[in-house]
């Protein structure tokens, strides 16, 4: 069904004036999108990229690939687009994922409506209108009755201030911004500061092509092997065969994705039978290790049990008994985010790759020739920064967003994030986030949740129009205790007891808050629907 909205172009202002202005052009802003001219509502998309893909389309690193099965890592809004695209590995490569994203453009014509090349640099709240007005890095301003923020929680790259980063004379990269013509390493000297996902992803890759590879840790990390394989034309088919079964028990598991949980305690069944488990569901591979059972990250005994298991791993695997001490993480496993792997601990028994730890003695800075640590310069061609992303709030932080009063959300975020339900914040009339603080996010699997904040937004908004309101504003109550709840429920978990990106831990000066809501999808789900079901509890429309 067509709605209109009747809004006028802001006063004093010669702007276009669109129903709805979505930020970003991945999985998210695609979808918002969709749903958007579903409604019939006049729409315009900004995306920074030359194409759509978001995550997919910037991070292009040699052995990027999705570490959540790809059947599951997809739209389920239309049955024929399930159908239509086959996925060919358990775990897709990225450009695997960015031919998904572009044919999902193609077939749902989404192209027209996304302005690409385009950075929006502020979007204010006109009062006096009840507008959005956005401003482009092309110096044009556009303005809309709806703000919505895909921006993506792990979008903005950071790359800590290294003293002298500028005098390198070689070439270097961030994995979350890789050249989109690829990068040849072969036969030259590479320093990767980093030992995250991205990281333990491309060491395996780049090792085969260097002539060395010298890897700088600082925080050891678990991983597990992912246990890639091709999907066979039987295995395809039986998910086609049976898709919304797989989606509905999907739906029901915390993380939005559908792997085996076992909710018994680790304690209770004793470290040999657990071990047995343990290896089972480590030759399984994938995340899933950590769901063989349920206290593994309640209690740090229950959790040794497991963090113990993958240190035995390590040192079965890595052959020089002081490398694999340093590869053997000491902090929580699961409390930064578990990678999986191809080869990744095997890659340091390679005789052209080397470890270098700096846990006690940071990197002092970087020479116009490579690296220097303690008293020691690293000479290299190529420097890989694998130093991750500003999560959750910084794509946000980059945009100078503006609210009722003139107020700052970057200023009323200061000590961290408020939301209401991780989509909303008081002082914002007619602005969403899509996946933002405060809701499931990154602790689950993405387009799932990418679709349930989708859909309850282009629903709020028909809401809106049906029933001739105008702005939708959470209460500063509501945003409040949904603070309270998402900060409670961290707690219960050991998630939030570490230095991680999660917690902001990896961004100098950035508050440490845990931000995602830990609570669990379906829980999540059904308070969103409680709350679109009681007229919008919680929100004051106008
Ligand atoms: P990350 O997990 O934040 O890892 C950044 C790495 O850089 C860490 O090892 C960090 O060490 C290190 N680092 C940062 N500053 C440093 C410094 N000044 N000196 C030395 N080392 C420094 O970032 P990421 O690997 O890009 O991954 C981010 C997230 O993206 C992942 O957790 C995951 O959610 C997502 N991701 C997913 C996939 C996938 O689906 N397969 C792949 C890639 C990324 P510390 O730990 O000590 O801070």
């Amino acid at each position: 069904m067509s709605r209109q909205i009747r809004s006028m172009t802001p006063s004093g202002e010669n702007c276009a004036n669109f129903d709805v202005l979505i930020v970003g052009a991945g999985f998210a802003g695609m979808y918002m999108l969709h749903k958007c001219r579903q409604l019939g509502l006049s729409t315009r998309v900004f995306e920074v990229g030359k194409g759509v893909g978001g995550t997919w389309y910037w991070n292009r690193y040699p052995g990027a690939r999705c570490d959540v099965e790809s059947v599951q890592y997809s739209y389920q809004f239309d049955t024929e687009l399930e159908q239509e695209w086959t996925w060919s590995e358990k775990y897709s490569t990225q450009p695997e994922i960015l031919r998904y994203a572009n044919h999902v453009a193609d077939r749902f014509d989404l192209r027209d409506n996304i302005q690409f090349e385009t950075r929006v640099i502020s979007a204010e709240y006109s009062e006096a209108d009840k507008l959005w007005v956005l401003e482009t890095d092309r110096n044009e301003k556009v303005s809309s009755r709806y703000c919505v923020f895909a921006t993506g929680c792990l979008s903005s790259s950071n790359v800590p201030k290294f003293e002298g980063y500028e005098t390198f004379k070689g070439l270097s990269y961030h994995t979350g911004r890789w050249p989109h013509e690829g990068v040849n390493f072969s036969g030259l000297r590479v320093g990767v500061i980093g030992t995250g996902s991205s990281a333990i992803q491309s060491i395996p890759e780049i090792a085969k092509e260097a002539n060395q590879l010298t890897v700088f840790q600082r925080t050891a990390n678990y991983t597990i092997p992912a246990r890639n394989s091709e999907l066979t034309e039987d295995y395809v088919s039986s998910i086609k065969a049976d898709y919304p079964s797989l989606r509905e028990r999907a739906r029901n598991k915390p993380a939005g994705y559908d792997i085996p949980l076992n909710s018994q305690s680790v304690l209770e069944v004793g470290r040999e039978d657990a071990k047995i488990e343990f290896q089972r569901r480590w030759e399984l591979g994938g995340t899933q290790f950590l769901g063989a059972y349920g206290d593994l990250l309640l209690s740090p005994d229950a959790n040794e049990v497991a963090a113990d298991f993958v240190k035995s791993k390590i040192r079965e695997i890595v052959y020089d008994p002081e490398i694999a001490e340093l590869l053997c993480p000491t902090n929580i496993i699961g409390c930064k985010r578990l990678c999986v792997d191809t080869d990744y601990y095997a890659t340091y028994n390679r005789n052209n790759v080397q470890l270098v730890d700096v846990s006690s003695k940071p990197i002092d800075r970087i020479t116009p020739n490579g690296i220097l640590h303690g008293a020691k310069e690293y000479e290299f061609d190529a420097i890989v920064f694998a130093t991750g992303f500003d999560a959750m709030t910084g794509a946000l932080a980059n945009i100078k967003i503006v609210g009722k009063g003139g107020n700052l959300l970057s200023e009323k975020w200061q000590d961290g994030p408020q939301t209401y339900l991780g989509l909303t914040s008081n002082g914002f009339p007619n602005m969403f986030m899509i996946t933002g603080p405060g809701s499931p996010s990154v602790l689950t699997n993405m387009l799932p949740s990418i679709e349930q904040h989708v859909n309850f937004i282009s629903k709020c908004i028909a809401h809106m129009i049906d029933h001739d309101f105008s702005t939708i504003e959470p209460d500063r109550e509501a945003e409040i205790d949904w603070g309270l709840h998402v900060n409670e429920v961290a707690g219960l978990s050991l998630r939030s007891t570490c230095s991680s990106w999660y917690v902001g831990a990896n961004v100098p000066g950035k508050p440490r808050v845990f931000s995602p809501y830990i609570g669990g999808f379906p829980r999540y789900v059904e308070r969103c629907e409680q709350v679109a079901g009681n007229n919008y509890e919680g929100f004051t429309l106008v």
